[in-house]
């Protein structure tokens, strides 16, 4: 499925674009003139981004804040650049420390196709150039952040152990972050699962987390790897439990 790696944009909810690819989303809210941005993809996708914004008559001064969901460098590859550009960045107090002392990259077992078609993707956009975050806050568990699109945190642990997703309450969205993917990493089957064990800090803990997303009033459930989702979260959520059963 050569689609996965092409450059999306869409229109997710009211206020709320998924640029990047299929592989790897990231999102911005609009609100009021300016824009947040959950998560930064890959560096390579830098030009999709700005000609995003000039294409709606902004620029990179427009976004206001970045709201990380963890630590993982897929998920802020643009960050330290737009950091510099005056977006401050934000993550849970637990992913923090990761920002600036990178973790060792997960062992990934090469020998299944899908993921080592994933992997080319992130080498061909540059993932291993994702410059170390220098400069940071932190968000609490069930914070409105103050900010476009005002997201309340979800810490949603298992993933990564400060992994958030986000609650837009007025779209009834989730911005999922990795506590929900669209995609098998080993089959590229579409459908809500759990990410992969390899790249998971606690498998258990993720699956028991999903009782958390599970009582969100939300009918769009908009993930990070892999299709979104269009209906209830707690469907998601059955789905998800089913496939990590399997
Ligand atoms: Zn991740």
């Amino acid at each position: 499925m050569a689609s996965l790696g092409n450059p999306l944009v869409e229109e997710c909810a009211d206020g709320v674009y998924r640029l990047g690819t299929t592989y790897v989303g990231f999102y911005l809210l609009f609100e009021g003139g300016k824009y947040t941005l959950v998560d930064s993809g890959l560096p390579g996708y830098w030009d999709q981004l700005t000609s995003f914004l000039d294409g709606r008559g902004h620029s990179i001064d427009d976004i206001e804040a970045q709201i990380l969901t963890h630590h993982h460098m897929d998920h802020r590859g643009n960050s330290e650049r737009l950091r510099e550009a005056g977006a401050p960045a934000r993550i849970h107090h637990i992913d923090a420390p990761f920002l600036e002392n990178e973790a060792p990259p997960p062992k990934a077992p090469l020998w299944r196709l899908p993921v080592l078609r994933y992997l080319g993707h992130l080498v061909k956009n540059k993932a291993m150039k994702t410059q170390s975050l220098t400069e940071y806050t932190t968000y609490d568990d069930d914070e409105l952040l103050e900010v476009p699109g005002r997201p309340r945190v979800v810490h949603v642990p298992g993933h990564t152990m400060g992994h958030c997703s986000m609650y837009l309450g007025e779209q009834k969205a989730v911005l999922a972050g990795d506590a929900l993917g669209g995609m098998d990493a080993y089959t590229e089957a579409i459908g809500p699962c759990l990410a992969p064990s390899f790249v998971n800090d606690d498998d258990q803990l993720a699956l028991e987390s999903l009782t958390r997303l599970e009582s969100l009033d939300a009918d769009k459930v908009l993930v990070v790897h892999g299709p979104n989702f269009n209906g209830p979260i707690a469907e998601a959520v059955a789905l998800a439990r089913k496939a990590a059963a399997a």
